[in-house]
């Protein structure tokens, strides 16, 4: 197994790594507590997500599975959507909507970030079979994704019980986080790629097939967001950019795809329209649609929401709807004031893709860190000491690495400004959280001679 180099270009990280079980046994604990005190800590931390929050949501929005949000015990307000803002993501402009085949898998597919990672793109599978293993069976899911409402439409009196049962139905589905959100303009992408890449990757079209955008043309009021976590232990035991690393975003692709187009098929036997957006087949670009159905805060990656009790460790998928729904709001637990802190992905990212600039930039008509997409998908596609990356997923302090008081006690100091959000991050540096590779959980088997890459005579491309 590859050994944790943290970020390449300055070498070795040196950390001064505490264990969890002796920093609670010799009070420093104590001393912690001491300063969530100061910050007006609540009574209890599990209560400090409903505590805090200054809206009462209607029924739909909670689930009876999930009757209360689980938030991890970060401290959650409710933001807004309107044309200044996608809850705390501020809006500066009009919002440029992008063509699919021009974000970054489809930019390497396409020759345009180079060989390395145009072959890196079509050899994950055979580079990491278990990868295969997922794309294959998820690539006729491309052609699942829609269909014509049964005629016999039901009478839905009431939106919010219907909000409320969505939901369920999400979680028996065996998702990890729901939300429901109205659907913003621009979380379409102008264009869809035809065939999906998938449907490459995969072999279900020849590669000399070409790629088209196609319009958008039916557009959904709502978004019904789904999504299902990485394996917490194997992410614990991951260096997050080894040969597992592409399983653990294949699995949850997975997993979500499978629930989308159930779900999108009983809402069309409801008699409403409904879409599936999956991995192999998106019509939309997940993390606006994440933001408005309350399921997390734009992070400095650049592309990522992470949700307050499990981070960006999860792969989701959606339905977009015209079921009479009630839409969750956005959240905000101090996300922004986190990231312009912490820098811990950045520090930390192989590829050197993660800004350290202290704020957001305008970019394509909102404000995101600017993270460099492209040299994190060349990474991602050419990585020879693995198969693609979730390195910035594995460090982030939000990203859940145990069910404890303690940990949700950390969730809530970090929900708290920019002061607790240094205190916070000190702490998840003191104690190797995210960095550390715990190989009693390595189950699973690495190939390091299969990621070297030897490339052939150039494949046959699609047209660009
Ligand atoms: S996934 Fe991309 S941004 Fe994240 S650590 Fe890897 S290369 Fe960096
Ligand atoms: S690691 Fe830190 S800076 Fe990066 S996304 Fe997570 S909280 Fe933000």
């Amino acid at each position: 197994m590859s050994v944790n180099s943290g970020n390449k270009e300055k070498g070795p990280r040196q950390e001064v790594s505490v264990s969890r079980r002796g920093f609670l046994k010799t009070g420093v604990a104590a001393a912690a507590m001491g300063v969530m005190g100061a910050i007006a800590a609540p009574s209890k931390m599990a209560n400090a997500a409903s505590a805090s929050l200054t809206y009462q949501p209607a029924k739909g929005q909670w689930s009876k599975l999930r009757p209360v949000n689980n938030y991890g015990g970060a401290s959650v307000r409710y933001a807004e959507i309107n044309n200044q803002c996608l809850g705390t993501s501020k809006i500066v402009g009009p919002v440029i909507q992008t063509n699919e085949k021009d974000a970054g898998f489809a930019l390497a597919f396409r020759g345009l970030l180079g060989d390395k990672a145009k072959y890196g793109i079509m050899t994950q599978g055979k580079r990491y079979p278990m990868a295969a293993s997922f794309q294959i069976p998820m690539s006729p899911l491309a052609a699942m994704v829609s269909g014509k409402p049964s005629p016999d439409k039901f009478q839905i009196p009431d939106p919010e019980q219907m909000s409320q049962h969505i939901k369920d139905f999400g979680y028996y589905l065996r998702c990890d986080e729901v939300g429901i959100g109205v659907m913003p303009d621009y979380a379409y992408y102008k264009g869809t790629q035809a065939p999906p890449l998938g449907a490459y990757v995969s072999g279900a079209v020849p590669l000399q097939t070409p790629m088209t955008d196609v319009p958008i043309k039916d557009k959904l009021p709502y978004v019904i967001c789904l999504a299902v976590e990485q394996h917490l232990e194997t992410s614990m035991a991951s260096t997050g950019y080894d040969g597992i690393s592409v399983v653990q975003s294949m699995r949850s692709y997975h997993a979500a795809a499978n629930a989308a187009v159930i779900m999108a098929n009983y809402i069309r036997s409801l008699g409403y329209n409904a879409r599936a957006q999956h991995y192999v087949n998106y019509e939309v670009v997940m993390t606006p649609c994440l933001i408005a159905a309350g399921m997390g805060e734009l992070t400095r990656t650049g592309d990522s929401a992470a949700h307050p009790r499990i981070g960006f460790r999860h792969k989701s998928s959606a339905v977009t709807t015209d079921l009479p729904l009630v839409a969750d709001k956005p959240i905000d637990f101090g996300m922004q004031d986190f990231c312009r802190v912490c820098k811990k992905c950045a520090d930390n990212c192989p590829a050197q893709a993660i800004t350290f600039d202290d704020d957001p930039i305008p970019h394509n008509g909102y404000l995101r860190w600017n993270t460099d997409s492209k040299k994190c998908a060349v990474f991602r596609c050419a990585n020879d000491e693995g198969v693609n990356c979730g390195r910035c997923i594995k460090v982030c302090p939000w990203n859940s690495k145990e069910d404890s008081w303690f940990h949700e006690a950390g969730l809530w100091i970090g929900s708290k400004g920019e002061t607790a959000s240094t205190f916070l991050k000190t702490i998840d540096d003191m104690f190797g959280y995210g960095t550390e590779d715990l190989t009693q959980y390595q189950w699973w088997l690495e190939w390091p001679e299969n990621y070297k890459f030897q490339i052939p005579a150039v494949p046959t491309v699609p047209a660009k």
